[in-house]
């Protein structure tokens, strides 16, 4: 098995941040094959081995990773020393709920998931810390992207990067939805039937006062790519799900 295949943002500071896809993994079926979630009825086993092999690919320790178990809504956990320790490929389960993960730890990695949602990977330029959160639609609407910004800091002095989400070219949802877009974060974001989610995320950073010029869009539909995302809308119940990862490396700039 060839190892896990990953984009990576280039932060220009002691930061990584990483977006997992679905190759290099040792799941199968329809969860080929890197699925990095616990929930989706792949053995425990296999979820643990490939959240192992993305680790030591990362050059990350495992016992140091913090996930939350994602709600859809705004909420934002701060993960000190010794949080949720070994959780991530031990018991697995029973993250407290939140959307968004923030930490001023070294070393301490945030990985959030998504199968269509967007990951939204934030990092202070001085080092000080990583935020990660979870963006699909109600998430955006409810404010998680600007709560993350929030929560780290700073936002003039944060980068940013949205991940792989579902496109515009796949996305068609309800005319409320569409208002609600609209209304939230300009009319620029509805597209036809359709919003574009990672538009709205952008909006979002700029509006909590990220420099439009930090913020680095990864241009991927998830549901047109299958042979390297998950994607709800294109697999339903049966899409594993990718990931993205950031932190802090505790190296000098
Ligand atoms: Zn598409």
């Amino acid at each position: 098995m060839s190892g896990p295949v990953v984009v990576e943002v280039p932060t220009g500071t002691a930061a990584r941040a990483v977006f997992t896809t679905r190759a290099g993994g040792s799941s199968t079926g329809a969860l080929a094959a890197l699925n990095l979630s616990a929930d989706r009825g792949d053995d425990d086993a296999v979820v643990r081995g490939n959240r192992t092999a993305l680790c030591a690919a990362l050059g990350i320790d495992p016992a140091g990773v913090a996930m939350a178990r994602q709600v859809h809504g705004a909420g934002v956990r701060e993960v000190g020393e010794g949080d949720d320790a070994g959780r991530f490929t031990g018991a697995l389960r029973d993250w407290p709920a939140s959307d968004a993960l923030v930490t001023r730890v070294p070393g301490r990695a945030l990985m959030v998931l998504g199968a269509d949602c967007l990951p939204v990977l934030l990092w202070r330029r001085d080092g000080e810390g990583v935020a990660a959160a979870h963006a699909g639609w109600r998430g955006l609407v409810a404010g998680v992207v600007e709560g993350a910004v929030d929560a780290l800091g700073t936002p003039g002095r944060t980068g940013a990067a949205i991940g792989p989400g579902i496109g515009p070219c796949c996305y068609p949802v309800s005319d409320e939805v569409r208002r609600r877009f609209a209304d939230r974060f300009g009319a620029a974001v509805v597209r036809g039937d359709a919003v574009d989610l990672a538009a709205a995320a952008r909006a979002a950073l700029v509006a909590a006062g990220v420099d439009a010029a930090a913020v680095t869009t990864v241009d991927a539909c998830t549901s047109c790519d299958a042979a390297r995302f998950y994607s709800h809308r294109r697999d339903g119940e049966a899409a594993g799900r990718h990931a993205g990862v950031v932190w802090a490396t505790g190296e000098a700039a």
